[in-house]
């Protein structure tokens, strides 16, 4: 684990130290927040793009994609195991 966490003055309503915050940067960069004072809370979403939505992305940056080695496999299994439910 790498986070780490703070207080942040709140975006929405404006109070001063209200919005507690956390991020991690491993194995992903992640970041959270609830604002005490009026309920505003966000967080990273984890989402696998479904394959036309991850062509459609790649032809717009033009990206060259190739297949994914059995290693890179058994990583995306191990991460899903971990983060996706
Ligand atoms: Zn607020």
């Amino acid at each position: 684990m790498s986070g780490t966490s703070y207080v942040l003055d709140c975006g929405r309503c404006g109070s001063k130290n209200a919005l507690f915050s956390s991020s991690e940067s491993k194995p992903f960069d992640y970041n959270s927040a609830d604002c005490l004072n009026c309920g505003f809370s966000y967080f990273t979403k984890i989402y696998i793009l479904k394959k036309d939505e991850l062509n459609k992305l790649r032809k717009q940056i033009n990206f060259k994609s190739s297949k994914l080695t059995k290693q890179e496999k058994n990583n995306c299994k191990d991460f899903n195991k971990v983060y996706i439910k």
